[in-house]
């Protein structure tokens, strides 16, 4: 086990500020502690003699060997309490009390001064402004929750006090246990990543769970997550709290990418699981630890009913999950032991007067067929059928092919039994046949992130100097916006762009347009730092004739000073042509997220990205294999693979255009956010044709 050991499972806990004054935290943290638990409790409290039968103790110095102090006093002297304890020796501190982070300039100094005392006396701290921590192991319930959990294999950590009084109350209903609950508080000391990285060691711990609302190092949750999630899979409902950072943008990929999608991204990379309800929450958890992962994704359906067989064919399709083709063995083993007017099929509908023994019957057979990864047994209640008796045979049967099994009983109180024997054996049950499809769903999906490789990013061979140069060169003119003046950062990186030229004259630009076209039409630009997307004003012409080339010279810069007379005005690209009809425009943007730092877009392009906001992100760095995911990803990636008779394009140079931009990212703190807007991609290739970013100069 890990470093926590001893906060989840202490032999002598002292309550400082214990109290039995009716209603007081002091009094629901003593007695929750009184009531279960196997180790020895201490009450500490100056101005009392005694509190529910225990004699008071004036400070935590006094009582010897305590392991564990939590702290229900007020917010005044919780400081000195805590500095007490350490210099007591105690090593881990649960503080409930209130009046830190969470509330004003004083509260916030108080929390600073918790973290140094933290510090000083290297204390596992949980808290401030914690409901508590609970461990079923040694009857722990350290918290002034009304109701104590019951034992089970469950871990579960909260940023929400009130959401684990309100989950304890409702798994105790359906009887789902856990090992620890903890409520993280303010997270001064331990924060999420420390409760993962104890469970992820933790061998009575099957499945994490978390309810987050915000995540204390991105980065370090990103790299502890993903290696605990290769064993123990982790469940997290996260509640959308901020989207600052995001309006601020001066990117298309600032303004997509905001931390939602961050948080998105770096779940999915870590392998977590999100959902989105409670219910979700709690299904995945129960068949994470009471089932065993599928060996494949075939599922077969056996059951009682017809229509309730084809609802539960629909959500096996609306999952991740196929319906299983049977091998000719099984069907023959049906066709002679099935009633004629039975489907031997998937489904597998043994008809409405099938007594106990058909399912048996039916159920074994599929389980036995190699082509069978899982199974769903739905059953509807008849005059035949004894839901105790099915309930047993599914036990057996589960157990003696270990295939993970869901069940639907569809009936109200006739049910209970046999449900609670199903769950007992941890084969859930549901009423509803597309929840018990969905918590299959939720076995296969980790399975794929146990399954996932992890492949480090490639490194490619680039001019990592020239860019500095680049950059540098900017930021010496002042400025930190860049528009296509900066094409060259990108050719610095080997990502291919069309040729151009800058001018800042009429015959300059026909020079440039011969040069750039060899008298092919050519497309034109306005330069400028304060305009931030060139067509929204008219600052791009596409496909302009070389005798037309010095005219829309003067015509760009015209729009361009009647849009904003004191733009500061680079001058006009004249930029190659490229065959935007037989490409796909996509965008690859970076962004940094206050939580997570530096990511990576990717998306349909173009100058409506925005509204469509069909992108996908990933922290940086993003290997080859990630890459390829977010092509799968976007919802246009049919267009980039020839829908409509058109060829595909190159995926391979989109995906290395992303891995590039990647490295650059990482390579270079001081770009702020940075649009590839469009990467116009084609079946011979990708191409840059616009660039904008940001840099942060004291960075460089
Ligand atoms: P902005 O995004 O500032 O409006 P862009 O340079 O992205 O300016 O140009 C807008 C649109 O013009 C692009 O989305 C693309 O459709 C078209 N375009 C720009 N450059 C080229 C080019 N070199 N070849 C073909 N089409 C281009
Ligand atoms: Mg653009």
């Amino acid at each position: 086990m890990g470093e926590l050991a001893s906060l989840f499972a202490p032999e002598r806990v002292a309550v400082v500020g214990a109290s039995d004054d009716e209603g007081s935290v002091g009094r629901a943290v003593t007695e929750n502690l009184l009531a279960d638990f196997d180790g020895e409790v201490v009450a500490v409290n100056p101005t009392r003699d005694e509190v529910l039968g225990l004699s008071c103790y004036d400070d935590v110095t006094e009582p010897a060997d305590v392991d564990l102090a939590v702290v229900v006093v007020p917010a005044s002297i919780a400081l000195e309490v805590i500095e007490q304890a350490g210099e007591a020796g105690v090593d881990d501190v649960v503080v409930i009390t209130a009046g830190f982070g969470e509330s004003g300039s004083e509260g916030a100094a108080r929390e600073e001064r918790l973290r140094e005392l933290a510090a000083e006396y290297d204390l596992n701290l949980v808290g401030p402004n914690s409901l508590g921590v609970m461990n079923t192991t040694v009857g722990l319930n350290a918290t002034f929750g009304p109701e104590n959990a019951q034992a089970g294999s469950l871990s579960f950590m909260s940023q929400s006090g009130a959401f684990i009084t309100a989950v304890v109350d409702w798994a105790n209903d359906r009887n789902l246990g856990f090992k620890d609950i903890v409520s993280v508080g303010n997270k001064a000391v331990l924060d999420e990543s420390d409760f993962v990285a104890e469970w992820g060691d933790d061998p009575d711990t099957d499945v994490i769970l978390g309810y987050l609302e915000d995540v204390v190092d991105g980065r370090v949750f990103l790299e502890t997550a993903r290696e605990v999630t290769a064993e123990t899979p982790m469940v997290v409902v996260k509640s959308g709290r901020t989207e600052a950072g995001a309006s601020a943008a001066a990117s298309h990929t600032g303004a997509i990418a905001g931390s939602e999608r961050a948080y998105e991204a770096a779940l999915e990379q870590a392998g977590v699981l999100r959902v989105d309800t409670v219910q979700e929450l709690f299904d995945s958890a129960s068949i994470l630890a009471g089932q065993p992962v599928p060996e494949s994704d075939g599922v077969a359906i056996v059951t009682n009913a017809g229509g309730p067989g084809v609802m539960t064919t629909d959500a096996v399709g609306d999952a991740g999950l196929s319906l299983a083709s049977f091998t000719d063995e099984t069907l023959d083993r049906f066709a002679e032991s099935l009633p004629a007017e039975a489907n031997r099929y998937n489904p597998v509908d043994i008809i409405g007067d099938a007594p106990v023994e058909r399912f048996t019957e039916a159920l074994d057979g599929v389980l036995a067929d190699p082509g069978v990864g899982a199974s769903v047994v739905v059953a509807c209640p008849t005059a035949t059928l004894s839901f105790e008796a099915l309930a047993e045979t599914v036990v057996d049967l589960q157990a003696e092919y270990g295939k993970p099994v869901a069940v639907a009983l569809m009936g109200g109180s006739s049910t209970r039994a046999a449900s609670e024997r199903l769950s007992e054996a941890g084969i859930p049950t549901y009423f509803d046949p597309a929840r018990a499809v969905r918590s299959l769903d939720a076995l296969r999906e980790y399975r794929e992130i146990r399954e996932r490789e992890t492949v480090g990013p490639r490194s490619f061979d680039v001019d990592r100097e020239q860019a500095r140069e680049i950059l540098q060169r900017a930021t010496d003119r002042g400025s930190n916006k860049l528009g296509v003046e900066a094409m060259d950062l990108l050719d610095a990186y080997g990502i291919p762009t069309p040729a151009g030229e800058i001018v800042s004259g009429r015959r300059e630009a026909v020079a440039a347009a011969e040069r750039v076209g060899g008298g092919d039409d050519v497309v034109m630009k306005v330069v400028s730092p304060d305009i931030l997307h060139k067509s929204d004003i008219g600052g791009v012409a596409v496909g302009v004739a070389p005798e037309e080339v010095a005219d829309t010279y003067e015509d760009l810069v015209t729009r361009a000073r009647n849009y904003q007379p004191d733009a500061t005005l680079v001058g006009v690209q004249v930029q190659e042509l490229r065959d935007t009809d037989s490409g796909v425009e996509t965008i690859v943007g970076v962004n940094r997220d206050p939580g997570f730092g530096p990511l990576v877009l990717f998306g349909l392009g173009g100058i409506f990205v925005e509204i469509l906001e069909d992108a996908t992100v990933r922290i940086a760095p993003v290997s080859q294999p990630q890459a390829d995911a977010m092509i799968d990803e976007i919802d246009a990636a049919p267009l980039l693979r020839g829908a409509r008779g058109r060829d595909p394009v190159d995926e391979a140079a989109v995906t290395e255009v992303i891995e590039r931009l990647s490295q650059l990212v990482m390579d270079f703190p001081a770009i702020v956010e940075l649009d590839v807007n469009p990467l116009v991609a084609t079946p011979e290739g990708a191409t840059a044709v616009d660039l904008r970013l940001t840099i942060n100069q004291e960075k460089l």
